[in-house]
This record gives structure tokens, C-alpha cells and sequence, in this order.
């Protein structure tokens, strides 16, 4: 695991931070990423985001090599579930008002499986580029006809990358550790009357969004913005803010998750600069959103104490990002797991503490040993899969007597 660097605040630059939460995690053994990190706000402007962390290369590595998005079955940006699919085809639509004329060049930086490009296709645009570190998300972006796909990233644009009408980074800037760097690349992709729509988790309504303690603050989300520190992040680095808002999207067939959205072109000499006032309702809606997973991780602590984990072998299902959490938060951390098991493809082969991640059909070696349900936002698929597939294992659901 690579050793942390303190970060200055992502959005203006700052040292002078107020820790509103120390994070911790279990990660699958030899990930680069750190086991903890502090969720600070900015005393500047407002931002909060996670520090310290591994430089930037730590997370190009990541998405090239590991990345969850590759496997088309699992992976959300693919749009291969309804729900992910309809939350794609929304964008599109919102796009196609930002960017109305069909032959404008449209770039999608973190196209994931290419989602977002296949709807934009449909909407009747003819010039496409999806880029993405991934090169399994690249081959799906190039099987996508009419669609061009680029293996990249905001840091290693492709030399090949001509200038587009718009960039479209979606759900992107929350995952990138050098945030004004890759804001400033921007200028090289994007045309002089071109635009730029970013959107990301709005982290001023985490809390009226909750489903499993702190999964925000997870290995992967490292910035937490508003509508005003993201404007402020563009308006800042040369670029003039259009339009901007927030929007609930769908994160799993029952739940829904918070966004803010901005658009914005390079600035030219005769604009006035907008000036973008400190974000001054972040830190408390964090506070707030601190509390509530406090309240929810103790619930599921005592489910844990209920399903008597601490005197049984258990298997647990998911290796993701609410797995972390509960294996340092909560007594499932003490149980004795037999092997975790996870859909995606990706975590079969790593190990946990030692502890071998398997594909599911080898639950079935073990029928008398309970299966943990390790997510909660995807707690009832999974459930509805190993019922379908007849697995002979108990379930236990942490979040069933959550009230
Ligand atoms: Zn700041």
C-alpha cells in the first residue's frame, strides 16, 4: 500500500484545512490505494476533499489496470442495467440541449464502456470520441458503431485527440487526485468557442441520500463538491461558467444519488470573469452526513451482534466499497470469513487479510456456511441473484432491520 502526500485543497489551492472525518478501510491485500485518509474542508473556499493520498500516477495505474468499470455485466457507465441505461440516455438528452447541432464533435474523457456515447450515437450526433484509461472499456467504446475509442486519460490525452466542441467528464473530477492540473489539460481538447460539462456527486446532499454508512467517502471518491466549488473550480482556472445545477440520478435499481452539474467554454478577453462567492453550506452538510452514518454504522453493528458473527465462519459477498468500511468499522471485521465472492470478475484471484476472494460457485462447496451480504446499495439484487441461481447458502442482510 503506497504512503499518503498531503493534498492542498483541489479547488483553490490552500493549506489551511479543518478534518471533519478520519476514514479508515480494509482493502484487498497489495491495493495502491491508502487504508485511511482525513476528509478535511478548505478554510478558503469551502472544498472538501481526502488527504493525504498517493500521487496521481497511483490512480492512473488504478483505472488502467483495475479498473471495475471494464466488466460490462457489474460496471455502471456501460449501461448495461436499466437503471444505469436510463441515467445515460438522461445525460444524452441534457447534452443534446447544451450542444444542439448533431455534427459538433463530443468527447467523453472516463467513458467507462461507452454508456453515454451509444445514447449521444442514437440522438443522431455523428463525431464521437470516448476516451478512458481502460483498454477493456476502449474496445467496448470501438465495438459502438460510429463511436471512436482512445485509451487515456485528462493527464495522457491522446496525441491523436483532436479538439472537440464538448468534453464531457461524467462522474470523473471526483476521482482525480491532481484536480486543477487536469482542469488546466482541458484547454488542449477543448475548442476556443467549445464547451466543457462536468458533473459529479453532490456532496451537499449525501446525507438525504443515504444507504450504507460513509460510502462517499470511499477509496475511489477523493473530492466532495457543491454546485459552488465546482463552479468555482472552473471560473478560477480561466474558464467561463454558463450554466449550471443539481440532478438525482439512479445508482442502483431502488436508489437514487445526488449530482451537480456545470458547463462551461474558455473565457474569452471580452467576459467578465464571475466571481464565485466561499462555499459556506459544504462543511455543515458534511457534519450532517457524518452523523447519519454514524447512527446507520451502529445499526448494522448490532445486526452484526444479532447474527451472532463473532462465534461463526461466514462467507462474505462483495468486495467493494461498503465491504471496506464495514470490515474496519464494524464486528464483521472480527468474523471469521471463510472466502469473500464477489460478481465482478476483477476481484477473483486477490485476497482480503488473506482471505481468498472466489467466484460464487465455489459457495456451494460450504452449503451450511452463511453468506454476509457485504453491499447494501446492491444488497437486493444480490439476494434476487442467489435465490435465482438456487445458492443451498443462508443470507444474512446487515440492513434488514435497519428501520
Ligand atoms: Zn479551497
Amino acid at each position: 500500500m503506497m504512503r499518503g502526500e498531503e493534498r492542498p485543497c483541489p479547488v483553490c489551492g490552500a493549506h489551511a484545512a479543518e478534518v471533519l472525518h478520519v476514514r479508515r478501510f480494509v482493502l484487498p491485500d497489495g491495493h495502491p490505494f491508502v487504508a485511511g485518509y482525513q476528509v478535511v474542508t478548505c478554510g478558503t473556499c469551502g472544498a472538501a476533499y481526502a488527504t493525504p493520498l498517493p500521487p496521481q500516477e497511483a490512480y492512473e495505474a488504478f483505472y488502467r489496470d483495475r479498473s471495475k468499470y471494464a466488466d460490462a455485466a457489474t460496471g455502471t457507465g456501460g449501461g448495461v442495467q436499466p437503471w444505469d441505461d436510463a441515467r445515460l440516455a438522461d445525460t444524452a438528452r441534457q447534452l443534446a440541449e447544451l450542444v444542439p447541432d448533431r455534427t459538433a464533435h463530443v468527447m467523453d474523457v472516463g467513458c467507462g464502456a461507452g454508456g453515454l456515447l451509444r445514447h449521444l450515437r442514437q440522438l443522431g450526433y455523428s463525431r464521437l470520441t470516448g476516451i478512458d484509461p481502460a483498454p477493456a472499456c476502449v474496445a467496448a467504446v470501438q465495438a459502438i458503431d460510429g463511436v471512436r475509442g482512445l485509451v487515456g486519460s485528462l493527464f495522457t490525452l491522446p496525441a491523436t485527440a483532436t479538439p472537440a466542441d464538448c468534453v464531457v467528464l461524467s462522474h470523473v473530477l471526483e476521482h482525480v487526485r491532481d484536480v486543477g492540473a487536469a482542469v488546466d489539460g482541458l484547454r488542449a481538447v477543448v475548442h476556443r468557442d467549445g464547451c466543457v460539462y462536468a458533473e459529479v456527486p453532490d456532496a451537499t446532499r449525501y446525507a438525504d441520500f443515504l444507504v450504507a454508512p460513509y460510502l462517499d467517502f470511499n477509496t475511489e471518491h477523493i473530492n466532495h463538491f457543491s454546485v459552488g466549488t465546482l463552479r468555482r473550480l472552473f471560473a478560477t482556472r480561466g474558464w467561463q461558467v454558463t450554466a449550471s445545477g443539481t440532478k438525482t440520478i439512479w445508482s442502483s435499481p431502488s436508489t437514487q444519488y445526488p449530482c451537480a452539474w456545470v458547463a462551461a467554454r474558455p473565457r474569452h478577453a471580452s467576459d467578465t470573469p464571475s466571481t464565485e462567492e466561499p462555499d459556506t453550506t459544504l462543511r455543515h452538510a458534511l457534519q450532517r452526513y457524518v452523523k447519519a452514518s454514524e447512527t446507520l454504522l451502529s445499526a448494522i453493528s448490532a445486526n452484526c451482534d444479532r447474527a451472532q458473527l463473532a462465534i461463526r465462519e461466514v462467507f462474505v459477498w462483495g468486495t467493494g466499497q461498503t465491504t471496506a468500511i464495514l470490515l474496519a468499522e464494524t464486528p464483521l471485521g472480527t468474523t471469521r470469513v471463510v472466502a469473500y465472492t464477489d460478481s465482478n470478475p476483477i476481484y477473483h484471484g486477490l485476497t482480503i487479510a488473506g482471505v481468498p476472494v472466489v467466484p460464487p460457485e465455489q459457495l456451494r462447496e460450504r452449503p451450511e456456511v452463511p453468506v454476509v451480504i457485504g453491499s447494501l446499495l446492491h444488497g437486493a439484487e444480490i439476494v434476487t441473484a442467489l435465490t435465482a441461481r438456487r445458492f443451498p447458502n443462508p443470507i444474512i442482510r446487515l440492513d434488514f432491520s435497519i428501520p
